[in-house]
C-alpha cells in the first residue's frame, strides 16, 4: 500500500518507521527540515536543540515502545535530574504531599489550604473544563503562591492558571493516569464509539463508562495504588531523560532505521485531493507547488488547523470551526554559549516572575559545546527578546556582552496546547486518512504526546486493514 505522510517531525517520522516495517511504501513530504521540532541546529560550534527539552515516560511510554519495536537502536538517554524553582536560592518544586507539607516556597497557611483542596478534589472529582484558577480563586492565597501556581501552569500548558485545566496539573504531577482523561476528551456526549479501539484495548468499555459517570479522579479512589503513591510519596521524574548528542539523536535513530522510505524535503503540501478516477480504492493526490504524489492512505502530521484549507474531505470540513479554533502557544528560546556554568546541577529550574524554564544541556553531554564552554537554554512564553535577555542577566548575573554564542528561536512547541475548551482531533478520520501529532492526543507532552498519537493511528490502521481482509 502506498502511504503519503505530510510533515516529517517526530510524529511523521515515527509513523513512517512503523508503517514501513509493516511492509508499506512510504513517502514523507516535509516543507522545511526533516525532524520538525525534534531537531538540533549547529551554531558557532554548539549543538543547539529546537527548544529546551526533557523527554517524558522513558520507562514504558509510547516513544520508547515504538523505538524498541521498530528502530535499529535507541538513543542513550541520561536521567534528567530534578526540577527547581529559583527564589532567594534554589528550592525543589513540591509534587508529593510530603513535599507540599515541607516546602518553604509558600507560606504555611497557603500550604494547608492547597493540600486540603487537593484532597477534596481527589475525593469529589471535577469537570474537564475546570481551570486551576477556579479551584483556588476563593482561597485568598498570597502573591508568591499565585505566581508559583501560575508558573507551573505555563510549564505544563503554555498558558496561565485561568486557561490551564486542572486535569493537566494533576496528570502532569502524576496524580491521575494520563489515559483516564481520554474518555472526557473524546466522548463528551457520553456515547461510546466502538471504533475507538485503542481505548478499548487499554481500558475496557465498562471502565470508560465508570470513569465518565463518576469523574476521572474517582479512578484513583477506586484502586490505582500506583497513582495514589505518587501523591503521597516522593517518587517522580526518574522516567525523564535527555538524549546524548541532543534532541537530534531521537530523529537520527528513526532516520537510520528507515530502509525504503522516500523523503522529500523542501516541498509544502498545498492540497490533498481525493483521486476519484479509480472507483475501487480511490486514494489521494498530495499536491506540492512542483509535484504531485499519489497514495492510497494519507497520514497528516502537520497542524490540523490548516487541514480545512487544503482538503475538501467532508469529515474535515464538518469540523472546520473546531479545527480553526485550536489554540497554541508561542515560545521564545534563548541559547547562550558561556565560559561559566551558573546552573551546575542535573535538571532544570523555573523562574516565577517571568515564567522561564532554564537548563544547562552540557551537564548531560559536554560535546554539545566547544571545549571549556557551557550551553545554556532558556525557554520563555510570550516574551520579547530584549526582555528575556534582561531577565537572564538579572537572575544569573550572566554578562550578555561576554557570551560566546547567542541564538534565538521562536516556535510553537505543541500544535494544540492543553487549555480549557481545547479541541483534540482523534487520529482516525477515515479508513484511509489519519492525523497524528500533538493536536491528535492530549496525553503527556511534546515528543511523548506525538508518539501517543502515532500509537493510536497504528492501532486504528491495523484494525482497518484486518477488517478489509
Ligand atoms: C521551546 C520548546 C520546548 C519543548 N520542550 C519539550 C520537552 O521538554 N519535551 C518534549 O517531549 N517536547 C518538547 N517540545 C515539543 C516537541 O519537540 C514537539 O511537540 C514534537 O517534536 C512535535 O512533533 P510533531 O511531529 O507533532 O510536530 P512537528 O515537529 O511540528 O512536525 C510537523 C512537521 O510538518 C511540517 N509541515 C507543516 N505543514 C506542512 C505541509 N503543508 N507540507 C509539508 N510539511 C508540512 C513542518 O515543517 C514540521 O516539520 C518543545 C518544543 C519547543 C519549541
Amino acid at each position: 500500500m502506498k502511504i503519503g505522510i505530510v510533515g516529517g517531525g517526530t510524529s511523521g517520522l515515527l509513523s513512517a518507521l512503523a508503517l514501513e516495517k509493516m511492509g508499506h511504501d512510504i513517502t514523507v513530504i516535509e516543507k522545511n527540515k526533516i525532524g520538525g521540532l525534534c531537531r538540533s541546529e549547529y551554531v558557532q560550534g554548539y549543538t543547539v536543540d529546537i527548544g529546551v527539552h526533557a523527554i517524558t515516560m522513558l520507562n514504558d511510554g509510547p516513544l520508547i515502545n515504538l523505538l524498541k519495536r521498530y528502530a535499529r537502536y535507541i538513543p542513550n538517554f541520561k536521567p534528567y535530574g530534578d526540577y527547581y524553582i529559583r527564589l532567594d536560592k534554589l528550592y525543589n518544586i513540591p509534587v508529593s504531599m510530603q513535599e507540599w507539607t515541607t516546602t518553604s516556597i509558600i507560606p504555611n497557611r497557603d500550604k494547608v489550604l492547597i493540600i486540603s483542596r487537593m484532597i477534596d478534589l481527589i475525593t469529589s472529582g471535577f469537570s474537564k473544563d475546570t481551570s486551576v484558577y477556579q479551584v483556588i480563586e476563593d482561597m485568598n492565597l498570597s502573591e508568591i503562591s499565585l505566581k508559583f501556581l501560575n508558573t507551573i501552569c505555563y510549564f505544563l500548558s503554555g498558558e496561565d492558571m485561568r486557561k490551564t485545566p486542572l486535569w493537566r496539573l494533576f496528570t502532569g504531577a502524576g496524580y491521575i493516569p494520563e489515559d483516564d482523561i481520554l474518555p472526557f476528551i473524546y466522548y463528551e456526549d457520553l456515547k461510546i464509539n466502538p471504533l475507538k479501539t485503542v481505548l478499548f484495548k487499554r481500558i475496557n468499555r465498562e471502565r470508560i463508562k465508570k470513569i465518565l459517570k463518576e469523574g476521572f479522579l474517582h479512578s484513583i479512589k477506586s484502586g490505582s495504588k500506583k497513582y495514589l503513591n505518587k501523591f503521597i510519596k516522593k517518587s517522580r521524574y526518574w522516567t525523564q531523560g535527555y538524549p546524548l548528542g541532543g534532541i537530534q539523536s531521537i530523529c537520527n535513530s528513526i532516520l537510520y532505521s528507515l530502509d525504503r522510505t522516500e523523503i522529500v524535503q523542501g516541498e509544502e503540501v498545498v492540497e490533498i485531493a481525493q483521486y476519484r478516477e479509480r472507483e475501487e480504492n480511490p486514494g489521494y493526490i498530495l499536491y506540492t507547488q512542483d509535484n504531485s504524489y499519489y497514495c492510497d492512505v494519507v497520514v497528516y502530521s502537520a497542524p490540523s488547523r490548516y487541514l480545512p484549507d487544503i482538503t475538501d474531505l467532508p469529515e474535515i470540513q464538518e469540523r472546520r470551526d473546531r479545527l480553526k479554533g485550536i489554540k497554541f502557544t508561542k515560545s521564545l528560546t534563548v541559547w547562550i554559549g558561556y565560559h561559566e556554568n551558573p546552573l551546575p546541577y542535573l535538571g532544570s529550574e523555573i523562574w516565577i516572575d517571568h515564567p522561564c524554564w532554564a537548563t544547562c544541556v552540557t551537564n548531560y553531554d559536554k560535546s554539545l559545546a566547544p571545549p571549556g564552554k557551557h550551553l545554556l537554554g532558556f525557554s520563555f512564553v510570550n516574551t520579547k527578546r530584549e526582555e528575556a535577555l534582561s531577565v537572564i542577566q538579572e537572575k544569573l548575573s550572566i554578562d550578555i556582552d561576554r557570551t560566546h554564542m547567542l541564538h534565538f528561536q521562536e516556535c510553537i512547541p505543541e500544535q494544540a496546547s492543553c487549555v480549557v475548551g481545547q479541541y483534540f482531533l482523534y487520529p482516525k478520520i477515515r479508513e484511509d486518512f489519519y492525523v497524528v501529532g500533538t493536536d491528535a492526543d492530549p496525553r503527556s507532552m511534546g515528543i511523548t504526546r506525538a508518539a501517543y498519537s502515532v500509537q493510536v493511528m497504528l492501532s486504528e490502521f491495523e484494525r482497518s486493514q484486518k477488517n478489509k481482509d
